[in-house]
């Protein structure tokens, strides 16, 4: 397995020319456009890596997974569903699309801004505690105590993200948002700078694959919540280019801005990738060009 893996890495190391490391969040942009990372882990917990596997990197909108996933743990389905829809939009990952049209406007889906700020919202606990809670559920699922967020991306959003702030105002507006509008971004610009490496990835993929079970078999949630997030990342996980990733890749997917993708292939693999030169979508154009090879390669495509 190790030598496919360095072996996509060569195969795709020149796509990172063609990309560019995110900048709209300042303190993105000293990421190193040229490094590559990649590890898979099986369901028993066997683990293979390549690259720069180890660095750490923001996990951005990857976080929009967790953050939907504790929101459906605290409020149930129907509720969160009521306030952010399901279906995919060929419209870009800071959209306002659909909110400023009418009354019953909400966001698409809980994979883009608008609709993960609204997720966000959700989750139980005042203030700071909602972000607690989130970093408490990574540092179960990946079993690791130490993670913790990027105090420069944090504020680095924080002082520049207009855009989702006056997204999240005009949600709370709209009566979509729980709380205080403020308090609501916090947590949110938390979440997006929490530190993860593509160890952290994989596992957090195999906990989905394995419909929400930690390796140890210690915690198990409610493994509905599996199939809820598996689709949600399938038709949505990768912004407005979605639909030709399913067809292309076929693994249910979430990317990032800071370069790390998150994939999930149901009872077999959990597999994080990270490459910060992203592509004209906002996902990282190495860990397209690698997640594709191997697809093709390990046959892993959900809809083969
Ligand atoms: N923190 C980023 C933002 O809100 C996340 C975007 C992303 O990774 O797609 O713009």
């Amino acid at each position: 397995m190790e030598n496919v893996l360095n072996k996509l890495i060569e195969e795709n190391k020149y796509l990172t020319k063609y990309g560019k490391v995110a900048d709209y969040i300042p303190a993105l942009s000293n990421a190193n456009s040229d490094d590559i990372g990649i590890c898979i882990m099986d369901i028993k917990g066997n683990v293979y890596s390549s690259g720069e596997y180890i660095k750490k990197f923001t996990i951005q909108s990857i976080s929009k997974v967790i953050a939907l996933m504790l929101a459906i743990l605290d409020k149930g389905k129907n509720e969160v569903f009521q306030r952010v829809g399901m279906e995919p939009t060929d419209e870009p990952f800071n959209s306002f699309y659909k909110l400023e049209l009418h009354e019953e406007g909400k966001p698409s889906n809980p994979m883009i801004n608008a609709g993960a700020i609204v997720t966000t919202s959700l989750i139980e606990g005042k203030g700071n505690e909602k972000f607690t809670r989130l970093l408490n559920l990574i540092r179960d699922i990946t079993g690791d105590e130490n993670i913790s967020y990027n105090k420069e991306v944090y504020m680095s959003e924080k002082s520049t993200s207009n855009r989702n702030r006056a997204m999240a105002y005009l949600l709370k507006e709209k009566g979509l948002i729980e709380g205080d509008v403020e308090e609501v971004l916090d947590v949110y610009f938390k979440q997006c700078s929490i530190e993860i490496n593509c160890i952290h990835l994989a596992k957090i993929g195999t906990f989905f694959a394995n419909k929400c079970r930690t390796l140890n078999g210690d915690t198990h949630y409610p493994e509905g919540i599996a199939n809820i997030i598996v689709a949600i990342m399938t038709t949505c996980g990768m912004y407005d280019f979605s639909g030709q990733y399913a067809v292309e890749v076929g693994i249910p997917s979430k990317s990032g801005v800071a370069g790390g993708i998150l994939g999930v292939v149901p009872n077999k693999y959990g597999i994080g990738v990270y490459g910060p030169s992203l592509d004209k979508y906002g996902n990282s154009i190495v860990g397209y060009g690698i997640l594709k090879g191997l697809s093709k390669e390990l046959g892993l495509s959900i809809f083969a």
